[in-house]
């Protein structure tokens, strides 16, 4: 399955609503017909099937975002939303490798990175040849990022990178990390942070085991050692140090509005799930979904996507404006994912005694979806960010 030839040379900065809507029925396609079937073995498994990412890479899903110079298809942040509204409707898993890719694994060189490293990455990452991964948390630095202590020492046309990662979303298959280190004297403070790519086959880097986790089977995470790990100078990305927390919060923001159009993609999964499941259970003589208190809840989860749908359109197309979309962006994520877990917790209790066991996979779905308030800034971390913004602005 791709895109009908031809296509994708005009499928840059889609302005025509005929194409994208092209684009945006192949990715509901492809998630009807060969992600949603496949997702009883990816949590099985645990693995994403090999045929399955190599459709994924043959649909040009990799190069969503990337800029038609570099061969990608340079969609809009609306566009990428619109996009990641279908193929967030599928496991959570087959997002996590392809939007960590293009968007935080990727995003520093996109957005920072000097023409050079442009050209040398973007064109791999676009084909999903490379699978990129973004290295900022640490054992002791996780929503308090700025305090992270991994090292990056200049020696000659090399730094020397000393220190771990944790918690690292596709480290296992990445061909590049961006990552972020401490650089110069300044031993604390954003100031003194840089970001590199970094080529995971370069000696001195080690992974940790597979963690565990709670859902999102599939999806894999864990510990990157830096251990005298040399990277060529020309890795630092844009040229310049000290600017690696402000790429960070740039690639993040961009990342909080792609995970707010994944929570409102699921969250609509689940409730069209319930729905169904409401329409053909009966109890007490009648389909579950005539009683009142049920019809409650799904009206409830109707009307939260509906407004976390118009959050996540809205940042979007004030980013695509140029515009400052650090507050929205926080609140999208704040509210989509918030929104999100509500919605898993109804659909189990519609569910009922089916919902807990893992029939239907809603159970699943419950575990996959609690990770979205947790990572890419926590809730909490939401909260701080947007009430920051709105005290600088009042006193500005
Ligand atoms: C599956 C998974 C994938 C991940 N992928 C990546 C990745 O690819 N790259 C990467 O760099 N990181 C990744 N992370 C890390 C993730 O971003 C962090 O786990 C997250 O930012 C929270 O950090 P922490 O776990 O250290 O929690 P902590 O920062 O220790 O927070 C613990 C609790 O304290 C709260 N808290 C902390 N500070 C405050 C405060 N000032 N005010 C109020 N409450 C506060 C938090 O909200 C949270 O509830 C991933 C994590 C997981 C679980």
């Amino acid at each position: 399955m791709g895109f009908p030839p031809n296509t994708r040379s005009f499928l840059s900065m889609i302005q025509d609503s005929e194409t994208l809507s092209i684009l945006l029925s192949t990715i509901a396609r492809f998630v009807r017909e060969r992600l949603i079937p496949n997702e009883e073995v990816v949590a099985e498994t645990d693995e994403i099937p090999a045929d399955i990412v190599h459709e994924m890479k043959a649909t040009g899903l990799f190069g969503l975002t990337i800029p038609q110079a570099y061969g990608g298809f340079e969609l809009t942040m609306e566009e990428e939303v619109l996009a990641m509204l279908e193929l967030g409707r599928a496991s959570p898993a087959f997002r996590s490798l392809i939007g960590t890719t293009l968007g935080i694994g990727s995003q520093g060189i996109l957005l920072d990175g000097t023409e050079e490293q442009k050209r040398k990455y973007l064109p791999r990452l676009a084909t999903g040849e490379l699978i990129a991964a973004f290295a900022l948390t640490e054992p002791d630095a996780g929503s308090d990022a700025v305090s992270l202590r991994t090292r990056a020492v200049c020696d000659g046309d090399h730094y020397v990178v000393n220190g771990t990662k944790r918690f690292i979303t596709n480290a296992a298959q990445a061909g590049i990390f961006t990552l972020l280190a401490r650089t110069g004297s300044e031993p604390k403070g954003a100031a003194g942070i840089s970001a590199f790519i970094v080529e995971a086959a370069t000696p001195g880097i080690t992974l940790g085991k597979r963690d565990r986790k709670m859902g999102q089977r599939g999806a894999h995470t864990c510990d990157v050692i830096f251990n005298n790990c040399r990277i060529p100078v020309a890795n630092l990305i844009g040229g310049v140090e000290g600017q690696g927390f402000k790429t960070a919060m740039k690639v993040l923001d961009k990342g909080r509005i792609h995970i707010a159009a994944i929570c409102v993609a699921v969250a609509g999964r689940m409730l069209d799930e319930a729905l169904r499941y409401a329409l053909e259970r009966q109890q007490f003589g009648k389909p579950i979904a005539e009683f009142q208190l049920i019809q409650a809840m799904l009206a409830d989860s109707k009307a939260e996507i509906y407004a976390a749908r118009s959050m996540v359109i809205d940042a979007a197309r004030r980013r695509d404006e140029g515009l400052d979309v650090s507050t929205e962006a926080s609140c999208a994520k704040l509210f989509a994912s918030e929104m999100c877990g509500r919605v898993a917790d109804r659909a189990v209790q519609i569910f009922g005694g089916s919902g807990y066991v893992s029939d239907h996979g809603i159970e699943r779905f419950y575990r996959d979806v609690r990770l979205f308030r947790i990572y890419e800034g926590t809730s909490q971390i939401q909260q701080l960010v947007i009430a920051r913004n709105m005290i600088r602005a009042e006193r500005a």
